[in-house]
């Protein structure tokens, strides 16, 4: 048996003429930069999430930029986020000369631990970016409350979590502004690079917009500075195919998710596990093993692809040195690192696929 992880091309040969057609429109209009579709998507990702504005931008890493921009986030601002992340969540930061400050996750949902947030705000503390780590959202009751109290911002990285809810609210409806990512791998893909931003504040939307496309506020005049930051035409026209049939797919993705769950029930690994009041839009079904280089060396002779989100800190990275982090400085993030495990996971993920996979534990 020969396992595929995110099966991107099974799902483009279902969908396939829908997305040919989309896609053939964009051409024969040849209107590639803000088309039709531009807009058509953004007023769909509204619809579907519940948020006032939804603005498409060039990638999710393009999404945290414009958000933090749009924050007015200076040289020197202090940004509190999760060290156990994918690294644009704190690369954007460094990016904008802000400094990013690390706080450990939870044991059981992997996502920054709300209760250690508090000690680390200083009076140069303007944001929290917690991010909804393989699709489920962190416990932003917590954090909105701990924002509300010091007067910070929230940006959520919902760049695997489309769709994915916390209290009946879509996890792009939380924060001062959530964002996004349409890589091809998370759960709404497009065929290239490209995200959205969503804010429920009319203002913060107007000037993301504008960042988006060089801080300008009329053609060849700039209110701010901005970059080139746009979604093709082309890729909206992709998501606007694949949004219709999200619910689903989200739908499918939580079975599958189920069915691992009741299949590995019992077997010497932790599972994940989705906190009440959310529901986890399953980017990833990550489990965690002691022995994990066997697990994976075993895996890969019987045709199964597995992958490791992520098998390194962020404060233990080479590019983070400077901030002086050390080992030990977040333990629970080092002991995921080492034991976490991704199974393939797609819509399409078969009950024979499951229990092959299950009976290599
Ligand atoms: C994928 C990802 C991003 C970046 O999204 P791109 O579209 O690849 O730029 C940011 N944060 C997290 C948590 C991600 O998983």
């Amino acid at each position: 048996m020969q396992i595929d992880f995110a099966n991107l091309q099974y799902q483009y040969e279902l969908y396939k003429d829908e997305i040919d057609t989309a896609m053939q429109a964009v051409l024969d209009k040849a209107n590639y930069i803000m088309g039709d579709e531009v807009r058509e998507l953004e007023d769909n990702l509204q619809n579907f999430t519940g948020a006032k504005h939804a603005i498409t931008c060039s990638s999710g890493t393009d999404a945290l930029l414009l958000a933090m921009m749009a924050l007015d986030i200076e040289p020197g601002d202090e940004i509190i986020t999760t060290s156990f992340t994918f690294i644009a969540t704190a690369e954007t930061i460094a990016f904008l000369k802000a400094k990013p400050v690390f706080v450990d996750i939870d044991e059981k949902t992997y996502n920054i631990d709300a209760s250690k947030i508090e000690e680390k705000i200083t009076p140069k503390t303007k944001a929290i970016i917690p991010v909804s780590l393989y699709g489920q959202p962190a416990d932003m009751d917590t954090i909105q409350s701990i924002a509300n109290k010091h007067n910070l911002k929230v940006i959520v990285d919902g760049a695997q979590s489309f769709g994915s809810t916390y209290k009946d609210k879509t996890d792009s409806n939380l924060g001062d502004i959530s964002c996004t990512s349409f890589f091809p791998a998370k759960p709404l893909g497009c065929f290239g690079d490209g995200g959205a931003v969503f804010t429920n504040s009319d203002e913060l939307a107007a000037k993301i917009k504008m960042l988006r496309t060089h801080g300008q506020n009329k053609r060849y005049h700039h209110k701010y500075i901005g970059m080139g930051g746009r979604m093709d035409t082309l890729q909206c026209a992709v998501v606007n195919v694949k949004l219709r049939h999200y619910k689903k797919d989200l739908a499918l993705r939580q079975e599958v998710a189920a069915k691992y769950t009741k299949a590995l029930q019992g077997k010497d690994m932790i599972l994940p596990e989705v906190e009440k009041n959310r529901t986890s839009a399953w980017a990833q079904y990550s489990v965690r093993v002691k022995n994990r280089d066997t697990v994976q060396a075993n895996f890969k002779e019987k045709g199964i692809p597995a992958a490791v989100h992520y098998p390194m800190p962020l404060h233990l990275q080479e590019c983070f040195q400077y901030l002086g982090y050390i080992k030990g400085d977040f333990p629970i993030s080092e002991l995921i690192s080492d034991e976490i495990m991704s199974l393939p996971m797609n819509p399409y993920v078969t009950d024979e696929e499951i229990s092959y996979m299950s009976e290599q534990f």
